[in-house]
């Protein structure tokens, strides 16, 4: 039996994924910036905004001279924002301490923000061929199962253990061993989005299923061991979809913080919309309460109570986050949170509600 690595790599060489547009490349920017973009996200969200984020920072330069205002319009709409202030900043020091060329081994690129042990080993291993291992929520589900290794993943001892397997099943050193090396990774990863998938693994055409524990067992759905799920608070907020002449306003979102930096509705914590607005400065003519939504962030969940208000008399007051006027007819192209977004395509673009 080919050991386990050998299998994977021949297993991707045939079968796996060779045209996603971050591939067949050993230039670690584009590798990086891919590996940031799909953390929690799936390929096909990523693709656009990738393509759209190399044709306006098509290197490590561009993006470090870059205004932050700029990043985080092109990043709107792909979450989890802390990723796009921290892949600023990663550039800034990839420029300021390493000479704009990305640090040459795993252990240096885990120093830069915003990357992790695992992040670190994938630019590493598809830029240089370097023998580190990865382990990220794909890989984690693999293991758990090839390997039969029980317990919640996210606990310190279990991931422990799995980085011990993962250092253990690299690819042997060898003069080939990078381009191995290259082939396991991408495996990895292929074999976590595309067979050994949570909820209908395809066992029949996997490459390790003569090993694989969970298969040998029918344990396939027991493992891994489901995270205890917390019950997840939830807050509340009204929001104020202030139109005058054909413009609504927006605030700028404080950062750091949820939306940090983005463009985004004025927000109130009672009910009160027309008070709420003379809080601004803007008296409402009309003001037409809009069906509550549910947004959900990893941590919590947010019930969006949104208000359209027609401004009468208006004489805006400063407030302490930066204010714009965007004409109703260009929401459809502004760098908006997605359910903002949602909600003003809604009412300006389609015409329907949510
Ligand atoms: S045999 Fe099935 S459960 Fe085991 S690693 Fe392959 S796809 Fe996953």
């Amino acid at each position: 039996m080919q050991p386990f690595s050998h299998r994977i790599a021949e297993w991707q060489r045939a079968s796996g994924r060779h045209t996603l547009p971050w591939q067949n490349t050993h230039d670690p920017y584009r590798i990086w910036l891919s590996e940031i973009m799909l953390q929690q996200t799936q390929v096909a969200t990523v693709i656009p905004y990738y393509t759209r984020f190399l044709a306006s920072f098509p290197t490590v330069a561009d993006l470090a001279a870059a205004d932050e205002e700029q990043v985080m319009a092109l990043w709107a709409g792909l979450g989890y924002y802390t990723r796009a202030r921290n892949l600023h900043a990663c550039a800034r020091q990839v420029v300021s301490d390493w000479g704009g060329r990305f640090p040459p081994a795993a252990a240096d690129i885990k120093t830069l923000p915003g990357i992790g042990r695992s992040t670190a080993a994938a630019i590493a291993a598809f830029a240089y061929g370097e023998r580190s291992p990865i382990l990220d929520g794909n890989v984690k589900r693999v293991f758990a199962r090839h390997f039969g290794i029980e317990g919640d993943p996210t606990k310190r001892a279990v991931e422990q253990r799995m980085w011990a397997i993962a250092q253990a099943e690299v690819p042997a050193d060898g003069p080939d061993a990078a381009e191995q090396m290259r082939r396991y990774t991408q495996g990895l990863m292929d074999l976590g989005a595309t067979l050994c998938t949570r909820g209908d693994p395809a066992c029949g055409a996997c490459p390790v299923r003569a090993t694989c524990m969970a298969l040998r067992e029918a344990r396939q759905h027991e493992l891994p061991t489901p995270r205890e799920r917390k019950a997840v608070p939830q807050r509340q907020t009204g929001m104020l979809v202030i139109e005058k002449n054909s413009e609504i306003l927006l605030q700028r979102r404080p950062s750091p913080g949820i939306w940090g930096g983005l463009w985004s509705l004025p927000e109130f914590a009672d009910g009160d919309a027309a008070l709420a607005c003379r809080q601004l400065g803007i008296e409402a003519a009309e003001a037409v309460r809009l069906p509550e939504f549910l947004h959900t962030f990893t941590h919590f969940k947010l019930q969006i109570a949104p208000w359209h208000v027609r401004a009468g008399a208006l004489a805006l007051r400063d407030a302490q986050a930066p204010q714009v006027w965007l004409p109703t007819g260009e929401v459809a192209q502004a760098a908006l949170p997605a359910p903002v977004k949602k909600l003003l395509q809604g009412l300006f673009v389609r015409g329907t509600l949510l």
